[in-house]
């Protein structure tokens, strides 16, 4: 059902009036956790000052050790909403396992599914059988191949709204996180309809590397770019070394947009 082979002509997905992969690439800010309302607002804020309608953070957080911050759950989802009404912008945030699928559709608008529930395939079932769209990110260790497969199973139940996101892949390359395989983008956009994201931070893990990369991804064809924006990184409870401080933020934004004015 994903393959363009079924379909040849570009899903298109309105999310808050924003269209995501109608030819002009979507940008998604936000934290990597949800910590308070104080710190998303501060974020919310500056994504509406550049006229950017997404916002990402998470409340269930899927972390390596289990002694890290896992999230403030409900609360969290409750602090996204708030902020998303009060600045006009739509919320995307992971949900990590079925059962919370429910009552989190009031809080939020596009369900994100990580990188290591790729092939949580119950999960992958029941975000297919809502009405919300998907962002589904690309497994640690997953090939193309499966990763296609994988939204397949959410279109499989019904739900036709799907965003895929390259967030890099598992290599013996030790510089960055991961492996940010860039040719991945054009090769789902051949393989399939749907819009094709890039997430800067999680692949690369550098600060440093966000803006080269997310220019790659727009040169390359991608349909948006994720990235992470924390109000003060050093005291951020999950990925406080990559995620950008607003005046980095700014300058960022900046960058990307005479970059893709000239592009
Ligand atoms: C995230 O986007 O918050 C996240 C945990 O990313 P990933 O699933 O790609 O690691
Ligand atoms: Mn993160």
């Amino acid at each position: 059902l994903v393959s363009r082979k079924k379909k040849s002509e570009d899903t298109v997905i309105n999310i808050n009036g924003e269209l995501i992969g109608q030819g002009k690439p979507s940008f998604v800010f936000g934290p990597c956790a949800v910590e308070s309302y104080e710190q998303v607002a501060a974020v919310a804020a500056s994504i509406q000052a550049k006229g950017e309608k997404l916002i990402r953070g998470g409340a269930y957080k899927p972390r390596t050790s289990p002694y890290d911050f896992q999230g403030l759950g409900l609360e969290g989802l409750k602090i996204l909403k708030r902020v998303s009404e009060e600045y006009g912008l739509a919320v995307i945030t992971e949900i990590v396992t079925p059962s919370h699928l429910e009552e989190a559709l009031d809080y939020i608008d596009v369900i994100q599914i990580g990188a290591r529930n790729m092939q949580n395939f119950e999960l992958l079932k029941a975000a297919g059988a809502v009405n919300k769209p998907v962002l589904l990110k690309r497994g640690l260790a997953a090939t193309i191949d499966e990763f296609i497969h994988a939204a397949e199973y959410i279109m499989s139940k019904g739900n036709e709204n799907i965003i895929l996101c390259e967030r890099g892949i598992r290599t013996y390359e030790k510089a960055t996180r991961n492996t940010l395989d860039i040719s991945a983008v054009p090769i789902l956009k051949q393989e399939t309809h749907l819009p094709v994201f890039v997430d800067v931070t999680h692949s690369t893990g550098r600060r440093d590397l966000l803006l080269p990369c997310a220019k790659a991804a727009i040169a390359i064809g991608a349909d948006g770019v994720m990235a992470e924006v924390h109000p003060d990184p050093s005291v951020a409870l999950s990925d406080s070394q990559q995620q950008m401080d607003i005046p980095t933020f700014d300058a960022f934004y900046k960058e990307i947009q005479t970059f893709m004015k000239n592009h």
